[in-house]
């Protein structure tokens, strides 16, 4: 049999062969010698602190990029979403669309800020857009909302599990009061356990209004967690205010099937002519290369199928000032192209896990909310909107990027705008 691995270099061998034993442990032995470029101990943002953490970094070139005269202008205004701060990154922005959405919440064209550094993304969101609102738009419909924080408790045995569980249970009205008094827009809609052997996790389910809602629900459930710690009738040997059961920042299967932020589905029915017109394909095409990527990555073991939601919700998050590392989970769903009995083209996609919000967190910065302002995005009200607008355009970026492997043009298309 060939040795198809040939490239592979097991690098501990290498530095052992390379280096004596003696150089390799001087290599990686601990350095206790004080670090000459530590910063300033204050994370708060003050004008103080940044001169002096600029003193530290003593590099004018970077600083004039970070703390160009506009970001420090407006320095104040990051004040509650970072700490250590020096500067802004400038990422650029490209607008992506219209996209005509005909949703439950979101109806109308949207133009659609993209924030990335990668060629060919906003081009592909721009095409499949294109071809939705040729097709009259995406049907869009928000199906479920729910944010999930989930303390654990460990107990000697399952009697004692059983009996805090027993408790727990019968206490549901007076956890909502003391979570809801936290929060004017939370709301605790449900508690759902689970036990392990002596481990119980108490999954506090809320409604987070139009914020994504980490903070709120970590705030209303920790009430309630020190309320449980100092009343329960069963003492756990240890707790912890979340037993990670709840996926944040974590891609996890459990959602596809209920939801984490907001769940949403969107549809297209596209007449073959529009998919030659504008992905220069078929539909027959499309949906064979659905069916082998299907396998592909079952066989990879991704979960849920698509092909590449992450770089719209990516870009969009960077853009809009929502927690970009929850595209980890938000960027988990199903996406499905079938023929028509006429021949056309069938596809829909459906994300259960997008984290998302039109309040809080990074949506009042100043370009994260310009970028939401461009499609009338920010604010009370505009969060369920934009989580199908969002869907919407992962339909988008679907057809666009399968059009593409299927037209043979994805590898052009990156070599022309990229390189
Ligand atoms: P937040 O900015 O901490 O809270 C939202 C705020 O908006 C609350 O003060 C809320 O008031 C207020 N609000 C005003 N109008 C509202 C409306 N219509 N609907 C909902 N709230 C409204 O944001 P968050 O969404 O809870 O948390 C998001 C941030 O958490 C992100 O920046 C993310 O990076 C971070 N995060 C935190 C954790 C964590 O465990 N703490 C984990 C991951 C991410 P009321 O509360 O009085 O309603």
């Amino acid at each position: 049999m060939p040795k198809l691995n040939l490239h592979r270099r097991d690098y501990v061998s290498i530095l052992g062969g390379d280096l004596s034993a003696e150089e390799l442990e001087s290599r990686l032995e601990p350095n206790f010698t004080k670090p000459t470029n530590s910063l300033t101990p204050s994370p708060f943002l003050t004008e103080k602190n940044i001169v002096r953490r600029w003193t530290s970094l003593n590099n004018e070139g970077a600083k004039e990029e970070l703390l160009d005269p506009h970001t420090l202008e407006q320095f104040q205004a990051y004040e509650k979403n970072i700490e250590h701060f020096v500067g802004t990154v400038k990422v650029p922005v490209g607008i992506s669309g219209p996209l005509r959405v005909n949703g439950l919440f979101a109806k109308g064209d949207y133009l659609v800020p993209l924030a990335t550094t990668e060629a060919a993304l906003v081009a592909s969101y721009n095409r499949g857009s294109k071809l939705l609102t040729a097709c009259g738009g995406a049907r869009a419909m928000l199906l479920n909302e729910g944010v999930t924080r989930t303390p654990a408790f460990a107990f000697h045995g399952l009697v004692e599990a059983g009996q805090f569980v027993a408790w727990a249970v019968t206490q549901y009205d007076l956890f909502k009061e003391i979570a809801e008094a936290t929060t004017s827009h939370g709301k605790l809609t449900d508690i759902n356990i689970n036990i392990e052997g002596n481990h119980v996790y108490l999954v506090f389910e809320f409604l987070t209004g139009d914020a994504s809602g980490q903070n709120m629900v970590t705030i209303a459930t920790n009430a309630v967690f020190e309320h449980i710690i100092n009343n329960t009738p069963v003492e756990p040997e240890y707790a912890f205010l979340d037993g990670n059961l709840s996926g944040d920042k974590k891609a996890n299967s459990q959602t596809l099937r209920s939801v984490r932020g907001k769940k949403v589905t969107a549809e297209i029915h596209i007449p073959a002519e529009l998919v030659k017109k504008y992905l220069h394909t078929t539909p027959e095409k499309m949906v064979q290369f659905g069916q082998m990527t299907t396998v592909g990555g079952t066989l990879s073991g991704t979960i849920g199928i698509n092909a590449h939601y992450a770089n719209a919700l990516a870009a969009l998050y960077i853009a809009c000032g929502q927690d970009a590392a929850c595209v980890a989970e938000s960027a988990i769903g199903m996406t499905r192209m079938e023929m028509s009995k006429n021949g056309d083209l069938y596809a829909s996609v459906t994300l259960p896990n997008l984290m998302l919000g039109t309040v809080g967190g990074g949506t009042g910065l100043p370009s994260q909310k310009a970028c939401l302002d461009l499609m009338g995005l920010h604010g009370n009200g505009k969060s369920q909107a934009l989580a199908e607008v969002c869907a919407a355009l992962c339909l988008a970026g679907e057809l666009s990027i399968v059009g593409a492997f299927c037209a043979g043009h994805f590898s052009r298309a990156h070599h022309k705008l990229a390189r």
